[in-house]
C-alpha cells in the first residue's frame, strides 16, 4: 500500500566511527605521512546538515536505527571475524582487513549501522514509508564474509536483504549499487542465491582489483542473476543513464523484486578524489527517479538505499540532497552551485566505447526473461 512517506535513518554515532590517521586510503608510515582517513565523518555529516538547512529533514520520518542481532550478522559473516573486530574495538582498534579501520567502539557502531539499513527495512515493510534512505557509516558493500575491506565492517545491503529473504519472507529482491566501486561484497553474499537479483554500475577495473567484470554473472543456481556493469573511466550521466535505460531497469522489469535495496555511494560524482566518473547530482536525482518508476511498476515503490562511499564533502552533500528531494517528492528549492560547472564539462553524452560496454552487458538480460 503506497503511502509516499520518505523514512531517513540517522545517529549522532555513525559519525563517532573513528578511522583514523590514514594518507587517504593508505596507512601512513614512513615514507607516508600521517594524514586523514578519506573515509572520514565529514562527506556524511554534510549531507545531512544540508537535508537539516534545506529544510526537507523536518518533512522526512524520522527512524531510529537499532543495533543488528548477532543471528542476523552471522547470516553472511563468520563467527571468527565478528570476534575480531570485536576484541579490536575493545581495545585500540587496528585494521579489519585492506584499509579498513576499527576504532574504539566501532564494533558496537557498526552494529548500528547495519541495524539501520534493517530498520529502515521494517518502517517500509511494516507500511511505516514508502521509500527510506538510511545514512549509515561505516559503510558495507565491500565487506565480505570473514574481513572487512574498503573501509567497509559489516555487508549492511546483504545482512538486510538476507534479512528481507529470512524474517519477511520475500521470495525476491534486487540490489542495484551505483556506488563507483564494485559492490564485491553484495555479489558475494548472494553469488549462488537465485532470490537476489544483485547489479552493480561501477568503474571498470577501480577497486577493488581485478573485480566487478560482466562475466562474473551468478554461480550456481544464481548464475545470472548478478550483473555486473563496469563502466569506462570518464562516464558521466550520458552513460550512467543509459546503464539505467538499457539494463538496471529492463533486468529489473524481467526479474520483478519485491524489493530494491541501493548501494548509495556518491564517489561517481564529478570531484571525487577516489573515482573518475562524472555523475552530478542533476544525473543521480535521475537515476533516482528511473528507479521509482521501475519500483512503482514491480514493488509498490518500495526502495530502500544504504549509504556508502563518497569523499568529496563539498559536492557530495548536493547529490544527497537530489536523491532525497527526489525519493520524497519534496522540491526544496535550494540550488545545488556545483552543477553548472559539471554539467558544461565533455564528455556527460554517451560516446561510443561507453556505448560498446553497455551493449555487451545488455547480453545478459536474455538469461532473466
Ligand atoms: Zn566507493
Amino acid at each position: 500500500m503506497k503511502n509516499g512517506k520518505t523514512g531517513f535513518v540517522w545517529h549522532e554515532l555513525y559519525m563517532w566511527h573513528n578511522t583514523g590517521n590514514y594518507a587517504g586510503p593508505i596507512p601512513y608510515g614512513n615514507p607516508v605521512q600521517p594524514g586523514v582517513h578519506v573515509e572520514n565523518p565529514e562527506t556524511k555529516r554534510r549531507f545531512r546538515n544540508l537535508l537539516e538547512v534545506s529544510g526537507l529533514y523536518d518533512s522526512l520520518e524520522k527512524i531510529q536505527p537499532r543495533n543488528a542481532t548477532e543471528e542476523e550478522i552471522l547470516r553472511f559473516h563468520t563467527p571468527e571475524y565478528l570476534e575480531k573486530i570485536k576484541t579490536l574495538s575493545e581495545s585500540d582498534g587496528g585494521e579489519a582487513g585492506f584499509a579498513t579501520l576499527v576504532g574504539r567502539d566501532s564494533y558496537n557502531i557498526a552494529l548500528l549501522s547495519a541495524g539501520g539499513v534493517l530498520a529502515g527495512l521494517e518502517a517500509i515493510m511494516s507500511g511505516q514509508v514508502q521509500n527510506a534512505y538510511a545514512l549509515v557509516r561505516p559503510p558495507g558493500h565491500h565487506a565480505l564474509p570473514d574481513t572487512g575491506m574498503g573501509f567497509c565492517l559489516l555487508g549492511n545491503a546483504v545482512i538486510t536483504g538476507k534479512h528481507a529473504i529470512e524474517h519477511f519472507g520475500l521470495e525476491r529482491i534486487a540490489t542495484v549499487d551505483w556506488d563507483v566501486h564494485h559492490g564485491n561484497g553484495t555479489q558475494t553474499g548472494f553469488y549462488n542465491d537465485p532470490r537476489a537479483l544483485t547489479i552493480s554500475v561501477h568503474q571498470d577495473c577501480c577497486f577493488p582489483p581485478d573485480s566487478g567484470h560482466i562475466h562474473e554473472n551468478g554461480e550456481g543456481e544464481g548464475e545470472g542473476f548478478n550483473i555486473n556493469i563496469p563502466l569506462p573511466a570518464g562516464s558521466g550521466v550520458g552513460a550512467y543513464e543509459a546503464a539505467f535505460d538499457r539494463v538496471v531497469v529492463p533486468a529489473l522489469q524481467a526479474y520483478k523484486p519485491q524489493l530494491i535495496i541501493v548501494p548509495s555511494g556518491f564517489d561517481a560524482g564529478d570531484f571525487d578524489p577516489l573515482g573518475r566518473m562524472q555523475m552530478h547530482s542533476g544525473g543521480f536525482r535521475s537515476l533516482t527517479k528511473k528507479l521509482m518508476a521501475v519500483a512503482d511498476e514491480v514493488c509498490d515503490g518500495r526502495i530502500l538505499m544504504c549509504h556508502e562511499g563518497g569523499y568529496n564533502a563539498e559536492t557530495a552533500p548536493f547529490y544527497g540532497l537530489a536523491i532525497v528531494e527526489q525519493l520524497s517528492g519534496i522540491q526544496t528549492g535550494v540550488e545545488d552551485p556545483f552543477l553548472g560547472l559539471m554539467a558544461a564539462q565533455s564528455g556527460q553524452t554517451l560516446l561510443p566505447h561507453q556505448d560498446k560496454m553497455i551493449a555487451e552487458a545488455e547480453k545478459l538480460l536474455g538469461k532473466l526473461s
